[in-house]
């Protein structure tokens, strides 16, 4: 659905805006907002030393409120500026549809998903970038819409947040890649979030879906203008993967050799490249020309990276992985290794049996540190045997310790399944501590 330009707000001309929420997004949007000389007010609720602070005495003076993506703002838990914004009749819009407004001409890529957004995300932009496209990426990649250069291609990394609070959704292509349980806390049901994930689809001209993500699959499979996507042999996919090999179902060739690249190593990578080949081929390039800039694509920090190999144990950093199911893809990767797993952090409160249970073969122990120690001593106890660490460096020593010990290939996985706020900034912190640590092994 394309909007037309008359029925977006026209924001230069609002007499006074509130922007709620001063992170990474909402201090970009208001740098952009404040060059243009409009009177802005900034509201947050951690950060009190904000420029131009919202006056609750001002609010007849505001005619728009922008949302950075993780303020809440669905019924069961609406911030309470949001509340009253939307009791007062003031438009509620998002960072993105700031961009949007500001980029009616631009041509966006929106990926959604619950695992691998980011990956495919790099990937897309790395591989059209190279083909020569004017492109930029951002979104929740880390990189806010108003630090982008100007370009005619955007590809989006596109959270459940933002998308469930944007009016402006309009996309050329957009990628659901999979759907399981997370982020409950902000969306209230399941129900929302994969409705959130699926506006995505809903405002695309072209839709990319997972055959093997069954909430989408229901919804999109038959309907026009969708790309279907499976990593199994499926005659039903538009492209699969047989033996190793991207197959492309509407040429009837087998496209693209993925056993040799260590830079996207597992089969949730190889999904990864099912889709960056998806859209990368819509905007009319060649397998050759895909699969040349997937071999010079550098995997991003904290998803999957080998650290270390001393002797024959490798240390892993999945700090990224802070669900279960991107942490049973980690585990899926290293099948045939004695895996020495580290395990939590600030719980996602849902059960990784249904994940793990098929791998948990494979893993001689499990050390667990942080905040979700008890919850899953109590999960695990049956199953395997089980450490408790306190701290990520402890659980990481005595793992080193033990899988020494061992004689065949093993890894030390830091794929924790947990958020890192208890006891790091970020996963990124987490990530960099323990490669650190790694780093000063003896
Ligand atoms: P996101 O941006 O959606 O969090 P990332 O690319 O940052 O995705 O990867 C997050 C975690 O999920 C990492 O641990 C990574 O190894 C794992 N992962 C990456 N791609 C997939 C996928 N297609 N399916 C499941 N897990 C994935």
């Amino acid at each position: 659905m394309r909007y037309e330009k008359l029925c977006m707000i026209d924001i230069d001309s609002c007499k006074g805006i509130l922007i709620v929420g001063y992170g990474i997004s909402g201090k970009s949007v208001y740098n952009f907002l404040k060059s243009k000389y409009l009177n802005i007010e900034v509201f947050d609720d951690l950060n009190q030393n904000v420029p131009d602070k919202f006056n609750s005495n001002n609010w007849e003076r505001i005619d728009l409120v922008i949302k950075s993506p993780s303020i809440h703002s669905m019924d069961h838990n609406c911030h309470p500026i949001i509340k009253e914004a939307n009791d007062r009749n003031i438009p509620v819009i998002s960072t993105f549809d700031v961009f949007r407004i500001y980029n009616q001409n631009a041509n966006l890529i929106a990926i959604a998903g619950t695992n691998g957004k980011s990956t495919t995300t790099a990937l897309i932009y790395h591989i059209l970038k190279n083909s020569g496209f004017s492109v930029q990426m951002g979104g929740n990649i880390g990189v806010p819409y108003f630090d982008l250069p100007k370009s005619e291609w955007y590809v989006l990394e596109m959270s459940s947040y933002e998308l469930a609070s944007s009016k402006y959704l309009d996309f050329e292509i957009a990628g659901v890649i999979n759907i399981e349980l997370d982020h409950l806390d902000f969306h209230g049901s399941f129900k929302n979030y994969i409705y959130a994930k699926h506006l995505a689809l809903e405002n695309a001209k072209y839709k990319i879906i997972s055959l093997e993500d069954e909430y989408t699959t229901k919804k999109y499979s038959n309907k026009e203008n969708v790309i279907t996507i499976s990593t199994k042999q499926n005659k039903d996919a538009d492209i699969q993967i047989l033996e190793n090999t991207l197959f492309d179902s509407e040429s009837q060739k087998l496209v693209i050799d993925l056993s040799g690249l260590d830079n996207l190593k597992g089969l949730h990578n190889f999904q990864n490249i099912e889709f960056a080949y998806a859209v990368c081929k819509k905007l009319g390039l060649s397998s050759a020309e895909i699969l040349k800039n997937i071999r010079s694509f550098k995997p991003l920090p904290h998803r999957l990276n080998i650290i270390r190999k001393i002797n024959h144990v490798s240390f892993i950093n999945d700090s990224k992985a802070t669900n279960p199911g991107s942490a049973a893809k980690a585990l899926a990767t290293f099948v045939g290794y004695k895996i020495y797993w580290l395990v939590g952090g600030r719980s996602k409160k849902t059960d990784p049996m249904p994940y793990i249970k098929d791998y948990l073969s494979e893993v001689q122990k499990i050390y667990l540190f942080g905040e979700s120690m008890d919850e899953f001593e109590g999960i695990f106890k049956e199953q395997k045997k089980l450490t408790r660490c306190k701290t990520m460096e402890s659980a990481l020593n005595l793992a080193y310790r033990d899988a020494k010990e061992e004689r065949g290939p093993s890894v030390v996985l830091l794929s924790p399944m947990c958020a890192s706020f208890d006891q790091f900034k970020s996963f990124e912190e987490r990530g960099e501590i323990f490669s650190e640590l790694v780093k000063g092994l003896k």
